[in-house]
């Protein structure tokens, strides 16, 4: 079968893999569609060093029940299936708890991240990929292709903003910066989830205008005035919550300069951007809540599922054939991608 593969740093090749043997609790799922995500790019430029190198990436999958293992109950071939961002035990404490994207079990505390398909697990940009059946939630009609995103792009926003979802109240300002793959999904999630006031900040005009048609009340670029222009829109005060989902420098200095007293912040774009924190004299006002948001829960993928059925939330897709992977690492590495690429096998 084929297989996109990390070959070296900043390189990706179509390899010819063999089609995945399944365990007996392991079902061999025919990928639908698999999204390309901005930390596939930033994965590929770890170095020359990289222990991922040689796996096949993809960590947005989703598709058709092909073959199921013999101890496999509750799943037939034909049908559809998404495979969840995260895998996980099910039964360490953070998995009973409903925190599941800590898993302990899959996650040591000094691992990169959380195991994922695609990041230290055979990945979904591929022909196949074979998964253990606990690691899968039912399409439910859904177009593999629209919805292989939501297993990051949807579900990542999604957890963020659950994590303030208490600042989130009718009178709020929540500033989120970044209206990219995750970012026009996080815009669509606060529309229609929440009753605050959204101010939507990037960098390029298409994506402000895709961003005042759909729910934002105030689409501004992300320039030089954006944090005076914010915080005069919120009378001097500044906002709730602020979700960073590039994390480059000026984003993160954005964040800083105009969350309020008290509010939130979520950095979930890996940019490369930091800040220095000082424990007796900083820069935050006092009571600013901080978190490294990272993917989400299983029953935060439910939740997306759900909104996505329900039409409320829906993925801008840019569908690539798998055979011209290359290119779609390119474009979305140079900026050409509106909304999120998805590899169709
Ligand atoms: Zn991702
Ligand atoms: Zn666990």
């Amino acid at each position: 079968m084929r297989a996109v593969t990390y070959v070296k740093n900043d390189t990706v090749e179509i390899q010819d893999k063999p089609v995945p043997e399944i365990e007996p609790d392991e079902v061999l799922l025919k990928v639908g569609g698999a999204g390309l995500c901005h930390s596939d790019i930033t994965i590929i430029g770890m170095g020359d060093d990289n222990p991922l190198i040689g796996s096949t990436l993809g960590h947005e999958v989703a598709g058709t029940i092909e073959r199921v293992g013999d101890d496999v109950t509750g799943w037939e071939p034909g049908e559809g299936a998404i495979v969840a961002l995260i895998l996980c035990c099910g039964r360490c404490r953070e998995c009973l708890a409903g925190r599941d994207n800590q898993c302990e079990v899959f996650y040591p505390r000094d691992a990169l991240a959380p195991l994922s398909p695609g990041i230290g697990s055979p990945g979904g940009m591929a022909d196949y990929i074979a998964v253990q059946a606990h690691h899968l939630l039912p399409l439910g009609g859904l177009d593999p292709v629209a919805a292989a995103p939501l297993a990051d792009a949807a579900l990542t926003p999604m957890h963020a903003i659950n994590t303030v979802r208490d600042r989130m109240t009718g009178d709020a300002t929540v500033v989120t910066i970044g209206l990219g793959g995750l970012g026009h999904l996080a815009l669509q999630i606060l529309a229609v989830t929440t009753g605050a006031r959204i101010i939507a900040l990037d960098t390029d005009a298409e994506k402000l205008a895709f961003a005042e048609a759909h729910g934002a009340d105030l689409a501004l670029p992300s320039d030089a005035n954006a944090a005076a222009r914010i915080m005069e829109e919120t009378g001097g005060v500044g906002a709730d919550v602020v979700l960073d989902f590039v994390g480059v420098q000026p984003t993160v200095d954005l964040a800083l300069a105009v969350v309020r007293g008290g509010g939130a912040i979520r950095f979930v774009g890996l940019g490369g951007g930091h800040f220095d924190y000082a424990a007796s004299a900083s820069e935050l006002p006092w009571g600013v809540n901080i978190e490294r948001a990272y993917g989400g829960t299983r029953s935060e993928l439910l939740e997306v599922l759900g909104l996505a059925r329900a039409g409320k939330i829906a993925v801008e897709v840019v569908r690539y054939p798998l055979d011209d992977a290359v290119q779609a690492f390119d474009d979305l590495h140079h900026g050409r991608v509106q909304g999120r690429a998805v590899l169709v096998p």
